[in-house]
């Protein structure tokens, strides 16, 4: 599928970190693992480009180096349970069947039992897996109309497949991540986001959904340079502004709009879904979901106890 080189490098440095989460902004508090670098979907709008500037992917093999880290970062830790994810630098799923890297992982947090860890995918391809899973491993899937897969994520597993892969996985006995993500405007994109609710609502068993993130496209400027010159039209319909960030986002007045429409659908499915937005300012929580949050500890702890909640004290 892809023509670009993957290699293994050797893990040095910190490979566990705190997610860079953004300025002004309220974050999860999420850990990530670098345990590859790149990814072979190349999505449009993929801030991959703007990060990473070498050529191929790098993948980092030395598992119990990894591990050891993990460790270090579950055992300093008092206050909350941790999350952590392979998700941030790259696809969690869709080169694993081939390089194996993420059943070390599976099985660690399933032995450790005191933190979750969330496989972040596009890819619906999991079967190489599933005799490992467990519930310490939440498999989540991105989501989005099947208008803009075709447009925007044209090596990604179509629509039906995810939902399908994310059912599979509340089957075997984990709980799924969903995260509509980028939300993507575009002439008649909210009737197709309220079919794809829909879906979500009949295809999947919505006690098993641990959490479901929102999060309007956003990206640095260099890449709005990128789609103009690549006359990406439909990364650019509707009204930008910089944000405190830096990064480009849909202006205050529209996000808001849009959250809370999909925010609203999703709780007439479920009152208990557990639905967060992802790097978003207090102001704009407060005008979704009428909670005041005011710093990212608040949300945290929000995290904290919906993870108690639905493991009870086997966490
Ligand atoms: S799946 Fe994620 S990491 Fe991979 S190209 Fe798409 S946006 Fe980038």
């Amino acid at each position: 599928m892809s023509l670009q080189r993957v290699s293994f490098v050797e893990a040095k440095g910190s490979l566990v970190r705190d997610c860079p989460g953004t300025k002004n902004h309220i974050c999860c508090g999420y850990k990530t693992i670098d345990l590859i670098e790149g990814c072979i979907l190349s999505c449009s709008y993929c801030i991959l480009k703007y990060y990473i500037n070498a050529d191929g992917i790098k993948v980092h093999g030395d598992t119990p180096y990894i591990l050891s880290q993990i460790e270090e970062v579950i055992n300093a830790e008092k206050g909350h349970i941790l999350r952590f994810g392979t998700g941030e630098l790259s696809d969690s799923l869709a080169l694993d069947r081939k390089y194996r890297l993420n059943r070390p992982l599976v099985e660690f947090f399933g032995e450790k039992k005191r933190a979750l860890l969330e496989l972040k995918s596009k890819w619906a391809g999991f079967d190489h897996l599933a005799p490992y899973l467990n519930p310490y491993t939440v498999i989540s899937f991105s989501l989005a109309p099947q208008r803009s897969i075709d447009r925007e994520e044209r090596r990604t597993s179509p629509l039906y497949k995810r939902l399908k892969a994310a059912k599979k996985a509340q089957d075997l006995g984990c709980f799924v991540g969903l995260h509509l993500d980028p939300i993507i405007i575009y002439d008649g994109f909210e009737k197709d986001y309220e079919y794809l609710i829909e879906d979500i609502g009949r295809l999947l068993d919505l006690k098993k959904v641990i959490w479901i993130s929102l999060g309007l496209l956003r990206f640095p400027p260099k890449l709005l340079d990128h789609f103009i010159e690549n006359k990406r039209k439909s990364l650019l319909y509707g009204e930008f502004i910089q944000g405190e960030d830096g990064k480009c986002r849909y202006i205050k007045g529209e996000r808001i709009k849009v959250y809370r429409m999909l925010y609203n659908q999703l709780k007439s499915k479920d009152d208990e879904l557990f639905v967060y937005l992802c790097m978003e300012r207090s102001d704009v929580w407060k005008a979704v979901t009428g909670m005041t949050l005011n710093e990212s500890e608040a949300l945290i702890g929000l995290f904290d106890k919906r993870i108690k909640t639905l493991y009870g004290g086997t966490i």
